[in-house]
């Protein structure tokens, strides 16, 4: 019998159903006789195989083929393999396979230390945990007994005092291995609440004065149970606290509005100036990166402020490939307008601005480029910015004369 743990990207996750009922088990499939055993943890797999290696070989080669983006590394061996946190040894002379519990070479003594701010009682209960864990990892009981010891010496230089790490062993020694529970045994469910009790919980965040709270809490609750509406004393419950990962770290860079902007304040750069595509949507391809806004004025100016496929309230600059201009404005974001002329000019909707020029000139709707001319920094006062964003784009038109030669029809003086 030849053992095998085939290791796939985590992609194997979303395959678990093509594999396990398509492929592997599917009963026309050559290789299902000599699978005795398929477990799937996440991306790992243990296989127990039942026949020869040069088929074990054929089934991992086949089962590369299947996907091409799903990789199999394949380990095995006749004696020993290693799964997850378990060492899986067979035994030829009792024909069964120990179980044993897997160290990596990398591991460190990283258990939680007992002066850490976690509750006492998780505390005091982890060394417990941790040997039933243990016990129910080794199979052979001199195995447990000489996991246990590095585990206690590994408990006690945790900080963990030897009195709880002692009581601990004993109390995992007296149970019996077939009656641990399993970790989805152990899931927590909470109790049910019979019908009709109202149980007040009160919940505040964990830290290292929660306790006395509680006790402070409970103490006085006789002074609210004298109201009018009499209420039992509350269930306290609480929730995480932030850990200095959290406090460090904020890994929820925004990506509205304008993304680039949210990350360097984020980090404390200085604001970028000019006018980039976003890189993550449809109309980065019809703009560039620019520092200088060039819309054929004698004079081409600098980029204020910073703008890219996200920006709003912006006034927008579209060419064809003549290159004939057009200026236009948006409060929403311009990749959303863009890609409205983008759309009226393929299904030619000639109520559309520059549509029958496109017709006319048999441009295609990816024969645009656009920028961003100009950015109206938005206030709290609505109408003004609107009536703004006008005036500044009819002023653009009529500087470029693009109502003149370009694409925009005429200006509207009434602004
Ligand atoms: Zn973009
Ligand atoms: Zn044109």
């Amino acid at each position: 019998m030849a053992m095998g743990s085939a290791v796939a990207p985590s992609l194997a996750n979303l395959y678990v159903d093509f594999f396990e009922h398509l492929s592997v088990y599917n009963e026309n499939n050559i290789f299902k006789q000599h699978i005795t055993m398929w477990k799937r943890y996440i991306d790992d797999v243990l296989l127990v195989w039942h026949g020869d290696e040069t088929t074990l070989l054929a089934f991992f080669q086949w089962l590369n083929g299947l996907n091409l983006f799903l990789k199999f590394t394949l380990y095995y061996n006749k004696g020993r393999i290693y799964f997850l946190d378990l060492t899986i040894v067979s035994n030829p002379e009792t024909k069964t396979l120990e179980l044993r519990p897997f160290h990596n070479a990398t591991d460190r003594n990283s258990l939680l230390r007992y002066e850490s701010l976690h509750p006492k009682a998780l505390r005091d209960n982890l060394p417990f945990g941790q040997f039933l864990r243990l016990k129910r990892n080794s199979s052979n009981r001199d195995v447990f007994l000489s996991e246990a010891t590095t585990l206690s010496n590994n408990l006690v230089s945790r900080g963990y005092p030897s009195k709880i790490v002692k009581k601990s062993l004993k109390r995992a020694l007296n149970n019996n291995r077939e009656d641990i529970p399993t970790p989805t045994e152990l899931e927590y469910r909470p109790k049910p609440i019979p019908d009709g009790t109202d149980i007040l919980v009160f919940v505040s965040t964990f830290n290292h004065i929660s306790n006395q709270v509680v006790k402070i809490v409970k103490k006085h609750w006789y002074i609210l149970a004298k109201a009018e509406i009499p209420v039992d004393t509350p269930r306290c419950a609480f929730k995480r606290g932030r850990n200095v990962k959290e406090l460090v770290i904020r890994n929820d860079i925004s990506t509205k509005g304008d993304a680039q902007i949210t990350i360097t304040e984020q980090w404390g750069l200085p604001k970028p100036k000019g006018h980039a595509p976003c890189g993550a949507c449809t109309c980065c391809q019809f703009t560039s990166r620019t520092t200088e806004v060039d819309i054929g004025l004698p004079r081409p100016w600098e980029h204020k402020l910073f703008s890219n496929c996200n920006s709003s309230n912006v006034i927008c600059a579209i060419w064809c490939s003549c290159p004939k201009l057009y200026i236009g404005k948006t409060e929403r974001k311009i990749k959303v307008r863009i890609n409205e002329h983008r759309s009226c000019i393929r299904t030619r909707n000639l109520t559309a601005p520059m549509v029958g020029h496109f017709i006319m000139r048999d441009h295609s709707c990816n024969d645009l480029r656009w920028m961003v001319p100009k950015k109206i920094p938005v206030t709290n006062n609505r109408s003004t910015d609107k009536q703004t964003l006008s005036r500044e784009e009819m002023r653009l038109i009529f500087l470029s004369r693009s109502h003149l030669v370009g694409l925009n029809e005429q200006i509207d003086w009434n602004i």
